[in-house]
């Protein structure tokens, strides 16, 4: 095949290498030469310098190859291990691994081995315990002079394995290089210790050493983070130029008006937050605010202001909550708030029975409701207001970026959309915010409220449980109110748990023991997600009116449930959930006057669950207990790119690539200042990548 027949798009098929490795290429979906190049290795490994048996140090790494001699099951002693002799030319060479009998079958006297690990000595001789192995094939070269120090490890398939695909890529990458294009400029790479993207490509799959390995990485890393970050700043602008929202600006009067309606003054965080949103509102061009805060610093009531000034100007306004038990709260608070005003209120979720939803959707299409309080059902079908011209949306995390595209398709008139405000209390790790949500705007509200009492957070194991109790009946017993939270709702069947693992502890096992024990006497009630609607609002009514003493719940508490008269919370097997989680529970508590109590019980099993425990004990701030949960799990885990509608990351690594993160952020934002439509011609390819990598997620279409 002559290379000047090689392009991006030729099948695998016509690649020099044989009928089956392309057959098994194409079932792993590398069809062509450009997708097989973008089958990333997910790491490197370091390659130890094979040596003969002889010339083996011990004490250090190394490889070796050789024959297989003898082989012997041992199955006396604590841990039965599997054992063979390994000779070349010069030598002997005794392996053994422990607890992988099944490698009497794999392992065979009279075949030829690749074995790598640490060098130890045993009666005299030298010994790898547990080694790295592979079979050799007949085919498979004697390691070259300059063999490099480091190789790809490729996701792979049985049928080929990585160490396949490594020889594949060893033969197809070096020609196919010159095709490979690269969006970025010469220079540009340089200032940035960047390398080029054909250096990134080869030395990506045909490293040398793991240093160009790993600056390869950092160079597709960067570019991912790059392209999505330019993408976010393409979607503002566009939608800053084309979309139009009404003006809704405040003014003196206004928001005499507003603050009168609330019973406290607002902190100089909500203050200064809501100049932010009124200015924001006060534009022709649609707001995209998040306001940030930790769980309790009153961010709802900046959200109602940014409503009743829409309200004020005779426009439309709508809260959405992440469930219906939010929306009723959210419901009751508001109209009690705006009891002697002229609003006009009204509520519309899932369970809204027809007739009642067919009155309310007339009456908001005729613009008869001012203030529309509901769940995602805002967003079916058949809902249209007259004129919305504030749209608030709490708890963002539950949300995707989606949902928002779906409000400005519903939008009467395609080109007046609403103002968005997000709510958030699992707050975004200042590092990540920019990057799953960069659409938006920021708005923190970084004070509590006067007057709230922290609430004390103590860990206590499984077997201090009676005692933990103990303390609940007491508070309780002396008017105060409890939650008790567990994983789980029923039993687990009897096979679910692992070996070793303990079985969630369930909701109705727990009450079924509290009522017989530790709380005997005091009222308790379960409250969880499978409840019909009616009877969780009845339960809730019964236990913000006091009725209910303990409420024995599942997560479906998590988030602003508002009983200021709780004051206690435990948490059974609190190491099951996320740190932003237990922070989420442990606001429902410390809401009122009196001093509240966090109870976590768990008995970790690793120190990594034993310090996030700690860390919850002693961290009383929402924004480091986001910051930490990221170090510990992850994004995928706290609200990865799935929940931000984004494709996830093939090879950008937010937890390990914030420095990337930052420059790539940095870039953007002065990338897009002196071009802000990437329609410069040198900026075909960038835009090309960017609108194939994100412009779906991002709802690039119409930018063209
Ligand atoms: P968030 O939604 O941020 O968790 P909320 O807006 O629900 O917080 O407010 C939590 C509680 O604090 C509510 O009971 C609310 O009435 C009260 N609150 C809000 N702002 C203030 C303030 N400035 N002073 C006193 N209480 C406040
Ligand atoms: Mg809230």
């Amino acid at each position: 095949m002559s290379n000047a027949a090689l392009s991006l798009t030729t099948p695998v098929e016509r690649l020099p290498i044989t009928e089956r490795q392309a057959r098994l290429l194409r079932d792993m979906g590398l069809t062509n030469l450009g997708r097989l190049l973008a089958h990333y290795p997910f790491r490197h490994e370091r390659v130890e310098p094979e040596s003969t048996i002889r010339g083996l140090i011990p004490g250090s790494q190394a490889s070796t190859r050789g024959e297989i001699t003898a082989t012997r099951p041992v199955r006396l002693g604590k841990r039965p291990r599997f054992e063979a002799v390994l000779m070349d030319h010069t030598g002997r060479l005794d392996l053994v691994w422990f607890n992988m009998m099944y490698l009497k079958d794999q392992i065979l006297p009279g075949m030829r081995l690749w074995v790598e690990g640490k060098v130890g000595v045993r009666g005299g001789g030298p010994q790898l315990v547990n080694p790295r192995w592979k079979v050799l094939d007949t085919d498979e070269p004697p390691p070259a002079e300059d063999q490099p120090e480091v190789r790809p490890v490729y996701p792979a398939t049985e049928a080929l394995p990585s160490s396949a695909i490594l020889r594949i890529m060893r033969k197809v990458v070096p020609p196919a290089l010159p095709l490979i294009e690269d969006h970025l400029g010469e220079a540009y790479c340089r200032v940035r210790n960047l390398p080029e993207l054909r250096e990134a490509y080869r030395a990506l799959h045909v490293p040398v050493n793991l240093d160009e390995a790993a600056a390869a990485r950092r160079r597709l890393a960067y570019d991912e983070l790059l392209l999505l970050q330019l993408g976010v700043h393409l979607k503002r602008a566009h939608l800053r130029e084309h979309l139009q929202a009404p003006s809704l600006p405040m003014t003196p009067q206004i928001e005499r008006r507003i603050v009168a309606r609330f019973p406290f003054d607002l902190t100089p965080a909500q203050a200064r937050v809501l100049h932010e949103v009124a200015e924001d509102l006060g534009r022709e061009s649609p707001t995209n605010r998040l306001i940030q805060g930790d769980v309790g610093s009153g961010k709802t009531a900046v959200a109602l202001a940014g409503m009743l000034l829409a309200v004020a100007h005779g426009h439309q306004a709508a809260l959405m909550a992440p469930t219906e038990l939010l929306a009723a709260q959210h419901e009751s608070s508001i109209r009690a708030m705006l009891r002697e005003s002229r609003v006009r209120i009204a509520r519309l979720t899932g369970s809204t029975p027809k007739p009642e939803r067919a009155a309310t959707l007339a009456a908001l299409a005729a613009g008869n409701i001012d203030l529309l309080i509901g769940t995602h059902a805002l967003l079916s079908e058949g809902v249209s207001f007259k004129q919305l011209g504030v749209l608030v949306i709490d708890e963002q995390h539950r949300f995707g970026v989606h949902q928002r595209s779906v409000i400005r398709a519903r939008a009467t008139d395609k080109l007046t959309t609403p103002h968005v405000l997000v709510m958030t209390a699992t707050p975004i790790p200042r590092s990540l915010a920019m990057t799953l949500f960069g659409d938006l705007d920021i708005s923190t509200i970084d004070a509590l409220p006067p007057g709230r009492l922290p609430v004390q957070t103590r860990v206590f194991r499984g077997d201090r449980r009676d005692h933990v109790y103990a303390e609940v009946a007491d508070q309780v017993r002396t008017g105060g109110q409890a939650y008790v939270v567990v994983p789980a709702i029923e039993p687990a069947a009897l096979d679910e748990p692992l070996p070793g693992e303990q079985p969630l502890r369930d909701l109705k096992t727990v009450l079924e023991e509290l009522r017989a024990g530790p709380l005997a006497g005091l009222r308790a009630e379960a409250m969880h997600g499978r409840l019909s609607q009616n009877e969780r609002d009845e339960v809730m009514k019964r236990f913000r009116e006091g009725e209910v003493q303990v409420l024995v719940a599942t997560t479906v508490i998590e988030v602003g449930v508002d009983v200021p008269n709780a004051s206690v919370m435990v948490i059974e097997q609190a190491d099951r959930f996320g740190l932003a989680q237990v922070h989420q529970l442990r606001g429902r508590v410390g809401r009122g006057t009196r001093a509240s109590v966090c109870y976590l019980i768990a008995d970790p099993t690793t120190p990594d669950a034993e310090a996030r425990l700690r860390t919850l004990a002693t961290c009383r701030d929402g924004f480091d207990l986001a910051e930490k949960d990221l170090e510990l799990r992850g994004p995928g885990e706290l609200f990865g790119t799935k929940q931000s509608g984004l494709p996830p990351f093939r090879i950008a690594d937010l937890t390990r690539d914030r420095d990337l993160l930052n420059m790539a952020r940095r870039d953007a934002a002065e990338w897009i200042k002196t071009s802000p439509r990437l329609e410069r011609p040198d900026e075909t390819l960038v835009r090309r990548r960017l609108m194939k990598a994100y412009g779906s997620a991002l709802g690039l279409g119409d930018v063209g």
